[in-house]
């Protein structure tokens, strides 16, 4: 052989097949056959194997093996983000059917159904989730957050779910907030369970994914419509979350607490109007949460203060917690949701869903309390 293509094929197969304690990353965009026959089974998917990244890969299937377990579902699919998730949540649950999706929802989820499914012609209604009985009864699929973004809100996912399926519709619950180690939906009847993987379950700012789990006939027709748009993921993200989600645990046990702790540090601030998490005394959702979560609050809270000007200068003086769009990371991080994760909402509707010109969104990273706390304090003065 010529030396160019010595250069293109000597080393392809390992001489030894290693048994890596982590598991490999598969960075390949296609796979290749012994056999014209093996080619026609995987292809026609009548045999095991890999055929093209697009379509399935390694990395994607550990993973989806993982969260499916963490959710006690039959089967996961994992999508190239969190909004990729939910949108074929959707497409595989509605059947031709409206969509029906919470008030107090994510702001990329509402643009999600006004911005691009309602004028592609599909029917997308609201309702309260605190109220299952404003469930529309035509609705074929119903997306709620297990526990809402910004405000933390927790519903009754057993009478949603039961609402739902005495409509012929299918419940997808985004689980982001909770992850399955407060909360696992299907247990309480939800049908798909949708996460952004970029936030807890990956945990440390590096990755954007998404990922799905449901009986295995919803994730079939779920993986077909990722695999279709295109929107699967890349081998390298899902070796990275799969990689974050070793430590999940101890990063959610740490992150929990601190929740609890900042909350009732906050709630004794002279400068805090209101703290929203279920760990505050007299919060409307303890017994939710005692049904949901295992009696916790998520490691998410907010909290008021007076005004923009106020919610401004408290980000500006802080140090140690950063600003950024997102949450879930080993770091504490702040947002302003009104001018940023839920801009899409008119100034009117934010404030009917409670999210005020001063309230601010703080996702508990793993540091120690008291750092935090006196970060907070500095910040608060
Ligand atoms: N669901 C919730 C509750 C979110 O907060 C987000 C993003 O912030 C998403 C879904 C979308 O996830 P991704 O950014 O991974 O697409």
């Amino acid at each position: 052989m010529h030396p160019d293509t010595m250069a293109v094929h000597v080393g392809e197969e390992p001489a030894l097949a290693p048994s890596s304690l982590v598991p490999p990353i598969y960075q390949t965009s296609v796979f290749t056959f012994k056999d014209l026959y093996t080619a026609a089974d995987v292809t026609g998917g009548t045999g095991a194997g890999y055929s093209y990244t697009r379509i399935g890969q390694p990395n994607a299937d550990m993973f989806a093996a993982a969260v499916a377990a963490l959710e006690g579902a039959p089967a996961a699919a994992v999508a190239a983000s969190g909004m990729a998730a939910i949108l074929a949540a959707l497409v595989a649950a509605r059947e031709g059917r409206p969509v029906a999706a919470a008030d107090e929802i994510y702001g990329g989820s509402v643009a999600l159904l006004d911005g691009f499914l309602g004028p592609l012609g599909v029917t997308c209604l609201r309702f309260d989730a605190h109220d299952p009985a404003s469930l529309p009864k035509d609705a074929g699929a119903v997306l709620v957050e297990s526990a809402s973004n910004p405000l933390g809100r927790l519903s009754d996912l057993e009478a949603l779910a039961d609402a739902a399926h005495r409509a012929g519709a299918r419940l997808i619950v985004d689980n982001t907030f909770p992850t399955p180690y407060l909360c696992r939906p299907h247990e309480h009847g939800a049908d798909i369970v949708v996460h952004s993987v970029t936030k807890f379950l990956a945990g440390h700012g590096d990755v954007t994914l998404g990922v799905l789990t449901g009986d295995e006939e919803m994730v079939r027709r779920s993986q077909a419509a990722l695999t279709t748009f295109g929107a699967t993921p890349d081998p390298f993200a899902c070796w990275l979350a799969q990689r974050g989600l070793r430590t999940f645990g101890v990063r959610m046990e740490r992150a929990v607490a601190n929740a609890r702790g900042v909350a009732r540090f906050l709630g004794e601030h002279e400068s805090v109007l209101r703290v929203h998490h279920a760990s505050v005394p007299g919060h409307k959702d303890q017994e939710l949460a005692r049904r949901f979560l295992s009696g916790e609050g998520p490691a998410i809270l907010a909290f008021d203060l007076e005004d923009e000007a106020a919610a401004a200068r408290f980000i500006e003086r802080l140090r140690l917690i950063r600003y950024a769009p997102s949450l879930g990371d080993v770091s504490t991080i702040v947002l302003h949701p009104a001018t940023t994760s839920h801009r899409q909402l008119a100034r009117s509707e934010q404030e009917r869903l409670g999210i005020l010109p001063g309230t601010i969104r703080l996702s508990l990273g793993i540091e120690r309390l008291e750092d935090l706390t006196a970060e907070l304090g500095h910040a608060l003065a």
